[in-house]
């Protein structure tokens, strides 16, 4: 396996409360425990303007709505690039590259990412002409901040890291890693209700469960994700 210093990921935010609990449980925060990943919150507000530490402004034209300052943003994104260097500096935004599981596995591979969460009604737009290096949406709707976006693409990215997921093999065998879907899966009891397990999964044949799941998988790829197989 590569060799690698442990992940970092910085998110940027005004609302650090929403990134709380799920960046603490779960995968990813066993993930933290174990030192796969440092995940790091910051607050623009520390460089807030003015006595009241604002972050955001009345917008220029005069649209309904705050606009997130640049001054505070720029402060915590120089502050965070003076320590290191970073691979991206990633804009949470509707209007950015699609999220993928291509994209997860990319960014998994990166040492240091910085995700910078909008709130309001957006961000100075000159904090994305000259500040930030991609823009990354989880999805065609507007959500009321970026920080459930970021920790979207923190979830994705950090059950990617080796030793993430105890089960080595169990990250690899998900939806979309080759493109396919994944099979049905069931536990116990056999039967519940009158509604059973499927017969091959019991046989204890290795060979032929292998191929009930490809099966399966490919099915459900071609009646639930068809563009997939395009690829
Ligand atoms: N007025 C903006 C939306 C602002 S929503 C527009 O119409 O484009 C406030 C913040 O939420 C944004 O700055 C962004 O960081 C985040 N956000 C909202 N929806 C998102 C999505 N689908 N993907 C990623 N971030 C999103």
């Amino acid at each position: 396996m590569r060799y690698k210093l442990t992940m970092r990921i910085d998110i940027i935010s005004v609302v650090p409360e929403l990134l709380e609990s799920p960046l603490a449980h779960s995968i990813v925060g066993r993930a933290r425990k174990k030192g796969l990943v440092e995940i790091h919150v910051h607050n623009p507000r520390k460089y807030g303007i003015g006595p009241r530490h604002n972050v955001d402004d009345y917008s220029y034209g005069g649209d309904a709505g705050m606009v997130m300052m640049i001054e505070p943003v720029y402060k915590v994104i120089e502050e965070l690039k003076a320590e290191r260097d970073y691979d991206e500096i990633i804009y949470m935004s509707p209007d950015g590259e699609v999220l993928s599981q291509g994209i997860a596995n990319e960014l998994s591979m990166m040492q240091n990412i910085i995700l910078l969460c909008g709130h309001y009604k957006g961000i100075d737009h000159r904090i994305r002409e000259h500040l930030i290096t991609r823009e990354i949406s989880i999805g065609d709707y507007v959500l009321s901040g970026g920080e459930i976006p970021a920790a979207v693409v923190t979830d994705a990215i950090v059950r990617l890291i080796p030793g993430a997921i105890t089960d080595e093999t169990s990250a690899l065998s998900d939806c979309y890693q080759d493109n396919l879907l994944s099979a049905p899966v069931y536990t116990r009891p056999v039967e519940f209700n009158g509604w059973k397990v499927p017969d091959v999964l019991l046989s204890g044949n290795p060979v032929l469960i292998q191929k009930w799941q490809d099966e399966q998988a490919l099915e459900r790829t071609k009646r639930l994700r068809p563009h997939l197989l395009d690829k």
